[in-house]
């Protein structure tokens, strides 16, 4: 639809992740000339590595009051998912681990049936396709489930992709459409103008005609070029992997955690720590999530741990991405995609295409100039 004179367009992206790469890919394969800026020396190592890689708009959407425009946008991206699994699948150097088994719900104990109650109240209110089990109904859906089961709720549509092997398909996939990735990159500078957008780093400088920042939580730092990135709001997460001692039929996500299998591993996610963006690993609060995990799922008791990580979520004050025009000239912000970002990527770089190309623009539940808080610390 677009390809015609895009040719001539510079686009560069600042942040190689989950949100800057799909940006990147998404306008290559439209025709637009695309270089993207990682600090690091790969892309892909930021959140998007540290995720759980779970595609979960139905629980997303249900577990709290995400709201219509969340709701919507992630429907777009899980309907979009089908599509770019398929035409990243060639580019992936490992396997994509792409699956749309659903999510499960489980409740447990006094607290159970209340929980579930309000998960389906959500769904309801929001369309998101559900269906409401028993336990014993639960338990044939996924064998192994723990004492106290009160029953389940279930997405069908929910999927899961290994968000580690996602990283390097989307780099040979804007390469493949002749995009560039250069890391070791790291973007310093954004100095725009009514000609275009000049930027900098220890690493060179570089004219184009448009920019991307989508360097995640980190876009804080550019916030005196960007005024808007200085809203991002860093949220920590804790994680760990255990061995798949256990088959899942899809993510798990219960009240205390969640488990979502990757190749060779089941991750078990993750504190969220609102403000926090250190890498320190806290072994009382993974030993906590790994207790949650097995009160799940008893047979994870047995499963030695694989590996034990952090990451953080860029999040923005209401939980909503930015998505739009900077007022810094020429600037297009793809930010705030918070613990959505690997469901939320199509359909955000869809977005940000369409806006870079004058084609389209955002819900105005995304407007960079809606109110929002900055942290006032850290
Ligand atoms: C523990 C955890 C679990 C999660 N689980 C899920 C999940 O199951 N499902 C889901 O959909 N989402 C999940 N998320 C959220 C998802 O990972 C993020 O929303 C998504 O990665 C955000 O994408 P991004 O491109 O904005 O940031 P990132 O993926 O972090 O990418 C930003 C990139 O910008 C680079 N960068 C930073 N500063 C600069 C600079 N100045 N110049 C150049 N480059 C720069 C960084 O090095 C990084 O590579 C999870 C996140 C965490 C932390």
């Amino acid at each position: 639809m677009f390809r015609s004179g895009l040719s001539q367009i510079r686009v560069a992206i600042v942040g190689g992740g989950a949100i800057g790469l799909a940006s990147a890919w998404a306008l290559a394969r439209e025709g637009a000339q695309v270089t993207v800026l990682e600090a690091g020396p790969v892309a892909g190592q930021g959140a998007l590595a540290a995720s759980g890689g779970m595609l979960a708009q139905g629980f997303e959407g249900a577990n709290e009051d995400a709201g219509r425009a969340f709701v919507a946008l992630a429907e777009r991206s899980l309907s979009l998912w089908d599509d770019w699994a398929e035409r990243l699948t060639p580019h992936a150097t490992a396997p994509l681990g792409y699956r749309r088994s659903g999510s499960l719900s489980p409740g447990f104990g006094a607290r159970g049936e209340a929980w579930l109650d309000r998960l389906e109240a959500n769904a309801a209110l929001y369309g998101i396709g559900f269906e409401r089990l028993d336990a014993a109904t639960a338990r044939a859906v996924q064998p192994g489930l723990g004492d106290g089961l009160v029953g389940a709720m279930r997405f069908p549509g929910d999927g899961e992709i290994d968000n580690r092997a996602l990283g390097p398909a989307l780099v040979n996939a804007i390469r493949a459409e002749g995009g560039d990735v250069r890391t070791s990159w790291p973007v310093t500078r954004v100095s725009s103008g009514s000609g275009g957008v000049v930027l900098s780093g220890p690493a060179g400088r570089m004219e184009v005609d448009r920019v991307i920042l989508a360097a995640g939580w980190q876009s804080r730092d550019l916030s005196e070029d960007v005024p808007e990135a200085r809203l991002m709001v860093p949220v920590k997460g804790q994680m760990l992997s255990v061995a798949p001692v256990a088959a899942l039929t899809g993510c798990i996500r219960a009240a205390d955690a969640y488990l979502s299998s990757k190749p060779g591993r089941i991750v078990i996610g993750a504190t969220s720590e609102t403000g926090a963006s250190d890498d320190r690993i806290e072994p009382d609060l993974t030993a906590a999530l790994q207790e949650a995990a097995e009160a799940i799922l008893p047979a994870l008791k047995d499963a030695a741990t694989v590996e034990v990580w952090t990451g953080v979520r860029p999040g923005t004050s209401d939980g909503l991405p930015i998505l739009g025009r900077s007022v810094a000239e020429h600037v297009v912000l793809g930010l705030g995609a918070f613990r959505n970002g690997v469901l939320l990527a199509p359909a955000m770089a869809e977005t940000i295409r369409d806006i870079v190309l004058e084609q389209g623009k955002a819900d105005p539940a995304f407007a960079p100039d809606r109110p929002l808080t900055a942290l006032t610390q850290g």
